[in-house]
């Protein structure tokens, strides 16, 4: 099922995510819901937060992206990312390392706007899948960019906050005259 988006000044993008104490059914369902909203609205990321609902929980999906590079390591080796695409991501840990990098970046719930964002070019993730097991990886480049972006989401924060004073008037002066 498809879900609505939520946009920009919506109250739930400022929630702070709740701990998944229990992953069932529902939260399985909701996992699959938002997957299929992300890859309707054409994008590569979608937290619990942007369909309203202010839980520890994203997806993405970069396997389609094929103009900007992703690495995805498990216990240190390399592995193919389109075998672990999508991924659904419960109680994320994440953590940046690596050197910081500018890299363009949108958001499905602020829709048009589209500015540089810098951040560290890799992730170090713990989460639980939606079996409730623990997976472990690294990321790079784009992939770890995602991770960051909708890790974000489920603390409140968008890319908007990144930016320097200037660039992100200028951002929500564009998203104004959009409405
Ligand atoms: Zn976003």
């Amino acid at each position: 099922m498809i879900l609505e988006i939520v946009q920009y000044g919506h109250p739930a993008l400022r929630a702070k995510g709740r701990r998944v104490e229990k992953i069932d059914i529902k939260i399985r369902q909701l996992a699959e819901d938002m997957l299929e909203t992300m890859v309707d609205a054409d994008g590569v990321g979608l937290a619990a937060q942007q369909v309203g609902l202010p839980l520890q929980l994203f997806v993405v999906d970069v396997s389609d992206v094929t103009d900007r590079k992703s690495g995805l390591r498990i216990n240190g080796e390399a592995v193919d990312i389109n075998d672990h695409m999508p991924m659904a991501l419960v109680n994320p840990e994440v953590e940046p390392y690596g050197k910081e990098q500018a890299g363009p970046e949108g958001c499905l719930s602020i829709p048009g706007i589209r500015a540089d964002v810098i951040r560290p070019i890799s992730v170090r993730v713990k989460a639980q899948d939606l079996e409730g097991n623990i997976v472990e990886f690294e990321a790079d480049g784009l992939l770890a960019r995602a991770v960051q972006h909708e890790n974000d989401h489920l603390n409140g924060i968008l890319f908007l906050d990144h930016l320097d004073p200037k660039t992100r008037d200028e951002c929500l002066r564009e998203l104004e005259e959009s409405l």
